[in-house]
């Protein structure tokens, strides 16, 4: 069958046309970062799959369903059954978003100094690592550096090096897989690789969790492109994959298709105990977890929809549609396409400019200039080392640009806007200039920098 959204649509929500005259002053107040402008000025929004997908029609009517008890609100054990149905895992707590429940997990499970090791550290995961005293270490296999190459599984760990590391004699707190690896790319992580990591733990003894976030998409990769998977559901391969680890932490901003929750869950009764209490001073009681009644119901359909295979390969075709396109216009991007997002590569569009002049911010200002489409850079200006005037130190080792996907929002139509206005820009790339940042903040600069073209 042709790509097609299986689904149609029932609520609409005018997107703003503007022209190029009020994006130049628009861009211009934002002091030239897309995390400054008003929604209202975006045509097309790329900046982030998270919270940003359409709930469906049966989420909506779950929504209103939402018992909203203090204490053991009906909604909170429908969220249970869902999620002890996908996960295994017999104690699980709500959270507002990701971000919490890794707060509440490693202030549980992490000692000052010791390791904690992953594929890659998703940023507010590495932040929550280093908050409690710990030291996060990434290990990507060595495919994951080549943007070019086709490796079905650039998102797995380096087993090698894992093995080498869980031997010391630094002390490793948390083995922690995020799937996929959004900070690698949007890569999947393979069963192989998971039951390998697996089977290294267990034999030290270390705890393994997952970063469940995209655990449906990483699914459906699997059933796409793994060996002996192709007869399973996307729903029985994440149901394996969870069965492997220890535990999960998830922002279910992701694949919950939710504007807001997550999910912390686990095996051990005795760290179960202490995240409870630390979840109770911090989030809420435990059949809440910081989300309402409404949110929990919503996040039970959710989880059901999501692993549904007719959605996922759709979504999955529209990103693999829209690396088609682009590269068509002569712009590539991170290969293979992933499902979540597509990662520009910048730096090669734009030879003319600088790391120091940051190319994937560059293009990401043009895509907006041009377009009205919003995207981030993920390249020297976020990753960079910078002194304190903002001249860069060290480059990050590639200049990419991230086009985020959300959820069932976007059509086809407007998926090939997004490529006509990119191959609009690779006519005459040489034009694009770069940008010098004006000012710096000394943390998470890249929401709060302003900058200026050069
Ligand atoms: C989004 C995300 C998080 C953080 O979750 P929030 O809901 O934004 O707090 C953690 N890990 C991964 C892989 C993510 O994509």
């Amino acid at each position: 069958m042709p790509l097609m959204e299986p689904y149609r649509i029932k609520a609409v929500e005018p997107i703003p046309i503007t022209t190029r005259e009020h994006r130049e002053r628009a861009l211009a107040a934002a002091g030239y970062n897309p995390f400054n402008l008003s929604a209202a000025d975006v045509t097309i929004d790329l900046l982030s799959d998270s919270g940003t997908g359409a709930l469906s029609a049966d989420q909506q009517a779950a929504g209103l369903r939402g018992d909203e008890s203090y204490a053991g609100a009906r909604s909170f054990f429908r969220f249970r059954e869902v999620v002890e149905e996908l996960t295994g895992y017999p104690h699980l707590f709500p959270v507002h978003q990701g971000r919490a429940a890794e707060r509440i997990l490693f202030n549980a499970l992490l000692k000052p100094g010791q390791l904690s090791v992953s594929n890659t550290h998703f940023d507010t995961t590495r932040a929550n690592v280093e908050l409690v005293g710990a030291v996060a270490l990434d290990l990507p296999c060595a495919e994951a550096k080549d943007l070019d190459s086709y490796s079905p599984f650039k998102g797995d760990i380096d087993l090698e090096a894992l093995q080498r590391v869980l031997s010391g004699p630094d002390e490793v707190g948390l083995v922690i897989m995020t799937i996929t690896n959004n900070g690698g790319g949007g890569q999947p992580v393979s069963m192989a690789n998971l039951e390998a990591v697996a089977r290294l733990t267990r034999e030290h003894g270390v705890p393994f969790f997952l970063d469940a976030a995209r655990f449906a998409e990483n699914a459906w990769l699997v059933t796409q492109r793994e060996p002996g998977y192709a007869d399973r559901t996307p729903r029985q391969v994440a149901q394996e994959a969870f069965a492997l680890a220890d535990g999960c932490v998830a922002s279910l901003k992701k694949d919950g298709i939710v504007h807001m929750g997550g999910l912390l869950a686990m095996r051990d009764p005795e760290l179960a105990k202490r995240c409870e209490l630390l979840l109770i001073a911090t989030e809420g009681f435990r059949t809440y977890g910081g989300l309402s009644g409404r949110d929990l119901e919503m996040l039970a359909q959710g989880l059901v929809e999501v692993t549904d295979p007719a959605y996922l390969r759709s979504r999955a075709e529209q990103t693999a549609y829209l690396a088609e396109l682009i590269a068509d216009v002569g712009v590539d991007s991170v290969r293979p396409a992933g499902v979540h997002a597509l990662y520009l590569n910048a730096g090669r569009l734009l030879p003319h400019i600088p790391p120091s002049r940051f190319p994937g911010h560059a293009l990401a200002q043009e895509m907006y200039l041009a377009g009205g489409i919003r995207c981030a850079e993920l390249g020297s200006l976020y990753l960079g080392e910078l002194d304190e005037s903002g001249e860069l130190i060290t480059p990050a080792p590639y200049e990419l640009v991230r086009m985020a996907i959300p959820r069932r929002v976007y059509t086809k139509s407007h998926l090939e806007y997004v490529a006509e206005t990119l191959g609009e820009i690779a006519k005459r790339p040489e034009r694009v200039p770069g940008y010098r940042l004006v000012e710096v903040p000394a943390l998470l600069r890249h929401f709060n920098c302003r900058l200026e073209p050069c």
